[in-house]
């Protein structure tokens, strides 16, 4: 046993384990966070959903968040050929709110871990947990390594996994399954646009769909910088040939909308290859512990969910944490794992129809039906536990029925 002793510790400061130790430290419990790296460091996933400012506004870090002036995101666009579908999240079927940011997340997720300082929540940087070990009620002690290198153990009632890619309970409990959705990977990097196009066109989130399975994403940040990723099957991104520059830049001429912007501009740094980027795990807590955020479960980048699921499962995970340790019955499969799958799940239908090339279908249909686009709206701003919307509720066939439809009706008027 170890002299550190605290109600529940935190493997990670991303989203995810800010949101978690907020709650739990204006709960009155003592937490501490332990964060492998130095921040700000850099991670990808800029592009946030209106749903977790829901989540940032509960546990108060909102203003900190607002004072950073990152740029707004007040919807999304999408492009095909010359079809465009724009979304704004004004216009959608649930309420909630209509706007929130796209953020370089090396100052985001920075800004969040140096509010939680000024608040007095002990977080650790460079401190590395090697190891986690659980008795049979449930207490643990996790083996540390600080930045000298020196290992020390904390004593915990419970543990909160936030460690995003880092995956460390999943890796050391043997958590990890394989992902349902196909294999898909990215290649991104930042340019500095001396000479963004005036007005929306430099500001605007955009999807640029280059083919059923491959699109780009530009995402311009208040600082003057832009984020640029390929998002493919694999066999496409190994089919560019070189280096990560040099297979990036081929790839940004492949793009006729934005070729011509982002052409010879400098990368920030090398382009960075994430394969096969889609995880789950066998189950989603256990005695004395929880996964959350990426560390749980992590699906594809083309609705930026990411991010949102990180604050949504924290919030509700930490909940449940300050009520068992209470005292209180936690029912942790309907209350936890029950309500995080519904809303994943939605999403696992929206990204699994995005590649068969249904939603896109209705994406890109034209007219637009003003209705129905509003229901998805809804879901894209990441309200997806709002069962009066249909595309939430029959999300499992709506999509499908949908293009199905539309299918036809192309099909009938090509004679
Ligand atoms: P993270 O933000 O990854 O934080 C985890 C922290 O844990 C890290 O700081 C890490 O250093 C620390 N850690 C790891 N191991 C240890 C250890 N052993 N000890 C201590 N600390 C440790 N999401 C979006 O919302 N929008 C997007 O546009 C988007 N785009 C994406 C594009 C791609 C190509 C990919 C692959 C993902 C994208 N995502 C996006 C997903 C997004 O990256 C994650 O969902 C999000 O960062 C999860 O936050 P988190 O807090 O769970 O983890």
């Amino acid at each position: 046993m170890s002299d550190i002793n605290v109600d529940v510790l935190i493997i990670g400061a991303g989203p995810s384990g800010c949101v978690a130790a907020s709650y739990l430290f204006k709960q009155g419990l003592k937490v501490k966070v332990l964060e492998k790296s130095k921040f700000p460091r850099f991670v990808i996933g800029e592009s946030l959903l209106p749903r977790c400012m829901d989540h940032f506004e509960e546990v108060g870090l909102l203003a900190c968040l607002e004072a950073q002036n990152f740029e707004l995101k007040p919807g999304a666009r999408f492009l095909r050929d010359d079809i465009v579908c724009n979304f704004d999240f004004s216009k959608k079927h649930t309420a909630g709110w209509d706007w929130t940011w796209q953020v370089p997340r090396a100052d985001f997720d920075n800004t969040l871990a140096q509010e939680l300082i000024k608040w007095g929540v002990d977080i650790r940087f460079q401190h590395e947990v090697l190891d986690v070990a659980f008795d049979a009620d449930g207490n643990s002690v996790t083996t540390v390594k600080d930045q000298a290198g020196e290992t020390y153990k904390v004593n915990a009632k419970f543990v909160v996994d936030s460690s995003g890619y880092g995956r460390v309970l999943p890796r050391l409990l043997n958590l990890d399954k394989p992902s349902s959705l196909p294999e898909h990977s990215s290649i991104f990097t930042h340019v500095k646009e001396p000479n963004r196009p005036e007005g929306e066109e430099g500001t605007l989130i955009t999807f640029d769909v280059l083919d059923r399975d491959t699109w780009f994403w530009v995402i311009p940040f208040s600082n003057g910088v832009t984020s640029l990723g390929f998002v493919s099957k694999n066999e496409y991104i190994d089919s560019f040939e070189g280096s990560t520059t040099a297979r990036m830049k081929q790839m940004i001429e492949t793009s006729s909308y934005y070729k011509d912007r982002f052409r010879g501009l400098d990368f920030e740094f090398d382009p960075i290859c994430i394969r096969n980027y889609s995880k789950a795990v066998s189950k989603l807590y256990g005695k004395g512990f929880v996964l959350t955020g990426n560390s749980a479960e992590f699906l594809d980048p083309v609705f930026s969910s990411g991010v949102t699921f990180a604050t949504e499962s924290a919030l509700c995970s930490a909940k449940l944490i300050a009520k068992q340790l209470k005292g209180q019955q936690v029912d942790w499969d309907k209350e936890y794992v029950d309500y995080i799958m519904k809303g994943v799940n939605v999403f696992r239908t929206y990204v699994e129809e995005w590649y068969t090339g249904n939603l896109q279908t209705l994406f890109f249909h034209r007219p637009e039906n003003p209705e129905i686009k509003r229901q998805i709206c809804a879901v894209l701003a990441g309200y997806v536990w709002d069962e009066t919307n249909p595309f939430v509720k029959k999300h499992n066939r709506i999509v499908a029925n949908l293009a199905h439809l539309i299918n036809m009706e192309k099909e009938e008027a090509n004679g």
